[in-house]
């Protein structure tokens, strides 16, 4: 079952930059495709456009059955239940503890409170940070914040997580967690997971899809692929 289908999909930003050309893209249910390319080659706007974040100036895109960019903006909430998002930076609320900031992502949506704790703890487990409850993100290191904001992205128990870079900020060994943390969501949980990165190291040791852009457009796309200079 196909859960994206990117269709001829161009994005040109306000000041006249084509960020990307062309795409044409389609992820199966319980994919786990890395996106890869130098800095500038699109990536980021390919993961915003799944979110609805930007919309493509030209194409299609459908996420779990919805047309993303047709989406009205009052439903946009539909798209967004449907997935989870992890950047870099973690984005925490750094004066709520690891338990809140999980457990508030299912307080904005209006979840009963003992399912607010069940799904919380559950989520704490998943990423292995059920003994770290109380503690405040600036108590934990870059490893264990990414990992709060993984808990948060997929407490809700989305179809769908979107990652951009995000072991960008943390050194080998505190990647390869995260990326463990990663490959039991998609192949436990059954998410589909898309990864923007430039991490040849994770990258090279996952063998996962690795689709390629450069400058905008898709020049590789392989199963079972590693960092592909040449196409760079
Ligand atoms: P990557 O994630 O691969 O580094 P991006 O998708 O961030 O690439 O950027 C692709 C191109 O689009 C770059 O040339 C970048 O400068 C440009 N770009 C990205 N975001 C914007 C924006 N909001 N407005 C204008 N240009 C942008």
């Amino acid at each position: 079952m196909e859960l994206i289908h990117i269709k001829d999909v161009t994005k040109e930003y306000k000041n006249g930059v084509t960020a990307v050309y062309d795409l044409n893209l389609r992820i199966k249910k319980g994919d786990f495709a890395f996106i890869i390319g130098g800095s500038g080659s699109g990536k980021s706007t390919v993961i915003k456009m799944l979110y609805r974040e930007e919309k493509p100036t030209r194409g299609e895109i459908v996420v779990g059955g919805l047309n993303v960019a047709k989406l009205r903006n009052g439903k946009v909430y539909k798209l967004r239940r449907k997935l989870g998002i992890v950047f870099q930076d973690y984005r925490l609320l750094p004066k709520s503890t690891v338990y809140e900031n999980v457990a508030f992502a299912l307080e904005v949506i209006g979840a009963k409170s003992d399912e607010i704790q069940r799904k919380t703890l559950k989520a704490l487990e998943v990423v292995g940070l059920k003994g770290k409850l109380r503690n405040y993100p600036d108590q934990l290191s870059g490893g264990e914040q990414q990992r709060v904001a993984i808990a948060r992205a997929i407490v809700n128990e989305p179809k769908l997580l979107l990652c951009d870079e995000p072991t960008g900020n943390l050194d080998p060994d505190m990647s390869m967690e995260i990326m463990k943390v990663l490959e039991s969501i998609n192949e436990d949980l059954g998410t589909t997971i898309i990864m923007a990165t430039h991490d040849q190291n994770i990258v090279n040791k996952l063998k996962k899809r690795v689709i390629v852009l450069k400058d905008g457009r898709l020049v590789g796309d392989y199963e079972k692929g590693t960092y592909v200079h040449e196409d760079i």
